[in-house]
């Protein structure tokens, strides 16, 4: 492994992710942390910027539409007024009016501006005034209704003036004054009709267009920063307030572009600002800065919850892969460990593909191979040993003793073979049954084993008979094991009594030069034993008796 491998290997560690579900949900989270993290701060970037591009849109578009309309409007007054003062009725009384006799001609003008005004609603104060600025007659509220001389010779060479708006305490209302010139038909400048025009038309339509979400703001200014107008407030209130004059500037410097400036008292707010060309006033139009950027932080709590929920998704989607995944491969652990305890009746479930599947396959293909090998070398414990006291039986004990004989040869070494029966077995049967028997032979069978060196070779030879092979044992020592096993079977408890066996012995070479001799041998020998009075060992072509034999006697084997 590279270092930087270990590394990731130590901190899996230190983080406890020790298994592969925790693994993968770990790596899944991680990933899309890392991902959903990285996608949300370019389009958060990306977002905020159009956000307060989108709340600029919108005020550059009210404030279009406020100019134009106000224009719109401004020219419609001017239009009617026009129309009213280029009658030759007007011109002709106004030329009169002057000279002697003028009075008549001043009455018909008073009499013409009446019918005039029923038609014209917003006009709340109609005047003519001479080529000086004298005024002559008027209808209506007469307030403010007045022009310099200056003003007047302004008026020679344009078509129109606009007064600055003020606010008319008597009618309530804010109002501006509408100047056209009266001229006779070969141009010759007479005198003016004035116009006291209100601007609640103009207040109501700056309503409607400020209709947005509500946080919106229009307003209408001089070149001063007076406010003329706004959508909404005390109109009276309104018009007394004048912007800074860093404020006005940097609006009309940046005319038609969204500007943050500060309202006083820390509100701050996002303003455009766009000129009317036919007055000298200028339409406004700003949103506080929260509203703007209000929608960014709905952004960001959307984007705060998708990221939670994505993250919960994809935690829970690699927690289930982890689950498909490792299951299969902890049923593998879990039958390997019984495997390994040494139950091979484990059968995995297959099917799957993949990886898994083939290790699934593999897996069992293994387990089946060691069933079929564990059944063949219980096949060949079977083959070579004896069901009932699990000794070897008489067919392995004939191919040990072979080819014992053999290497015994070969190395003229001797080994002896020891063959016991018990005594008066079939007397036991009788009285106890032919099962007590068998639990008897199998107590004796034990008898033999633990007496014997684990290198001797202990065998059932026939159905109460015993054979042990002591290997590289002499007479002198196979007497000593033979007196050993009789006297521990003898002293044996087997429940219902005890019983005894006769031994017999014999040695290579001297007692036979294969296995069937030394056993004849050691079989006669048993013989004396059984003549002598049983419960006695014998060694085969000795004339020396055991202990017990020179008590007993002996007898020599017949045939
Ligand atoms: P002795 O050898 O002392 O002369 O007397 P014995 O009664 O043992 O005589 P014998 O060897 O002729 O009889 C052997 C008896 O052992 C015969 C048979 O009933 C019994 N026997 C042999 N094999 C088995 C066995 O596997 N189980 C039981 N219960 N009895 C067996
Ligand atoms: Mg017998
Ligand atoms: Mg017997």
């Amino acid at each position: 492994m590279i270092n930087w491998e270990k590394a990731i290997v130590r901190s899996l560690h230190a983080l406890r992710l020790d298994t592969m579900r925790a693994k993968f949900v770990a790596f899944g989270v991680a990933a899309a942390f890392v991902s959903t993290v990285a996608m949300t701060v370019m389009l958060y970037g990306g977002s905020r910027r159009s956000l307060s591009d989108r709340a600029g849109t919108e005020l550059r578009g009210v404030t279009s539409d406020v100019a134009r309309e106000v224009g719109v409007w401004l020219d419609q007054r001017l239009y009617d007024l026009r129309l009213r003062a280029s009658p030759y009725v007007v011109s002709d009384n106004l030329a009169r009016a002057a000279s002697r006799g003028g009075q008549q001609a001043i009455d018909r003008l008073r009499d013409y501006l009446a019918s005039v005004r029923q038609n014209l609603p917003a006009h709340d104060g109609l005047a003519i005034s001479g080529q000086d600025g004298q005024l002559l007659t008027s209808s209506g509220s007469r307030t403010g209704l007045r022009l310099t001389p200056d003003r007047m010779n302004n008026l020679r060479t344009r078509d129109a003036l606009v007064g600055e708006p003020f606010w008319d305490a008597s009618l309530g209302k804010a109002v501006v004054q509408l100047v056209v010139p009266i001229r006779k038909d070969d141009g010759l400048f007479l005198g003016a009709l004035i116009a006291k025009v209100n601007l609640d038309s103009v207040r109501s339509l700056l309503g409607e267009l400020a209709a947005g979400d509500g946080s919106r703001y229009v307003y209408l200014i001089t070149e001063q920063g007076r406010v003329v107008i706004s959508s909404a407030g005390n109109p009276a209130d309104v018009m007394k307030t004048t912007l800074p004059e860093a404020t006005s500037r940097e609006l009309t410097e940046r005319e038609g572009q969204t500007v943050v400036q500060s309202r006083g008292g820390g509100r701050e707010v996002v303003a455009v600002l766009r000129r009317i060309p036919q007055l000298r006033w200028a339409a406004v139009a700003e949103t506080p800065r929260a509203a703007a950027t209000r929608a960014a932080g709905a952004l960001r709590l959307r984007t705060v919850f998708l990221l939670i929920g994505l993250l919960v998704a994809v935690g829970l989607l690699a927690y289930g892969v982890g689950v498909v995944i490792t299951l299969p491969l902890t049923r593998l652990t879990e039958a390997a460990a019984r495997v390994s305890a040494g139950d091979l009746s484990v059968e995995l479930p297959t099917g799957g593909s993949g990886e898994v599947g083939y290790l699934t396959r593999a897996f069992n293909t293994m387990v089946s191979r060691l069933r079929e090998r564990d059944s063949q070398s219980e096949l060949e414990k079977l083959s070579l040993t004896d069901s009932l006291t699990g000794l070897y039986n008489r067919r392995h004990l004939m191919g040990t003793l072979a080819s014992e004989v053999q290497r015994s040869r070969r190395l003229r070494r001797s080994f002896s073979v020891l063959l016991a029966d018990v005594d008066k077995f079939k007397q036991y049967n009788d009285t106890h049954g032919h099962l007590a028997g068998d639990a008897a032979l199998v107590k004796i069978a034990e008898v033999f084993r633990r007496t014997t060196r684990a290198v001797d070779c202990v065998a059932r030879y026939g159905g109460e008979e015993f054979v042990v092979m002591l290997l590289e044992a002499n007479m002198a020592t196979a007497a000593l094991v033979g007196e050993r096993i009789r006297a521990r079977v003898a002293e044996q408890d087997l429940g219902l009594g005890s019983l005894t066996v006769s031994i017999g012995l014999a040695e290579y070479p001297d007692g036979g030069e294969t296995p069937e001799e030394l056993i004849a041998t050691a079989d006669a020998a048993m013989y004396e034993a059984k003549g002598a009075g049983r419960n006695r060992v014998v060694m085969a072509g000795t004339s020396e008796p055991l202990p017990q034999e020179r008590r007993t006697g002996r007898r020599k084997r017949e045939a």
